[in-house]
């Protein structure tokens, strides 16, 4: 993080839900959120992906359904969700990325925060076209050591093979994110996410966004919004 660039704005802890199928942009801009107000980041999806990496009890549970585009049970999501919530540096607030993803996460999100003196200040839901969704997760890939996001047609690094902001030269792409898979995932997400945003909309917190306009355009209307919900 830049410290000098990071607006320091924030008078109460940040609770933000981004909702949206795989691909809307979820990830790229919870990044661009975490840079600006010092909020961190946190994808159930990069959590579950990292004890399958890790071979935990959980990761291998994980493994088959997430090949297979479905979605991990609630028990173990919430595990993993709670425990990375428990940690420090989530004290400023955090951007749920991936999560919830069902009306029972939802209320356990509900109950944990409740728990801590905390509620949540916006779900944001990303609105987008699901045909594009196809072709923008199919050609994904991130930089192996920064975990800056690329695309095959949309965003080429600057320099063929060097990521633009750390310079890595290794990539890498999710096993997931293949035209197939992408089909299960956004099957899943209409049956058991976009419920949520009739949820948080009763709850006076939802908020939406074009997630199909420029990068830039979007952080802009997502960092207002972070900036009236925390004022
Ligand atoms: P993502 O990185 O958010 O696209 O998630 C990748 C995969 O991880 C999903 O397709 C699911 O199999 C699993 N996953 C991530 N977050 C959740 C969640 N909150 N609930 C259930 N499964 C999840």
């Amino acid at each position: 993080m830049t410290g000098a660039a990071m607006n320091d704005t924030l008078t109460k802890a940040a609770v933000l839900i981004l909702l949206g199928p795989p691909g809307a942009g979820k990830g790229t801009q919870a990044r661009m959120l975490e840079e600006t107000f010092g909020l961190v980041q946190l994808s159930t999806g990069d959590l579950l992906r990292a004890a399958v990496a890790a071979g935990t009890e959980a990761g291998l549970a994980a493994k088959s359904v997430m090949e297979a585009g479905g979605l991990v049970s609630d028990e173990i999501v919430l595990a993993i969700l709670k425990d990375r919530m428990a940690e420090p540096d989530t004290t400023r607030g955090v951007i749920l990325d991936g999560f919830p993803r069902t009306p029972g996460q939802a209320e356990a999100l509900d109950a944990l925060l409740a728990e801590q003196g905390l509620a949540i200040s916006a779900a944001i839901s990303m609105e987008v076209d699901d045909a594009a969704m196809v072709a923008r997760v199919s050609g994904r890939y991130t930089c192996a050591q920064c975990g800056e996001g690329y695309h095959d047609s949309f965003k080429q690094p600057a320099v063929a093979g060097c990521c633009d902001k750390c310079g890595g030269t290794a990539f890498k792409r999710r096993a997931d994110d293949n035209a197939e898979t992408v089909g299960a995932r956004l099957t899943a997400y209409h049956a058991s996410t976009a419920p949520l945003i009739a949820y948080y909309e009763t709850r006076g917190v939802l908020r939406t966004v074009d997630g199909m306009g420029a990068i830039d355009a979007i952080a802009a209307e997502l960092g207002a919004i972070v900036e009236q919900v925390t004022a």
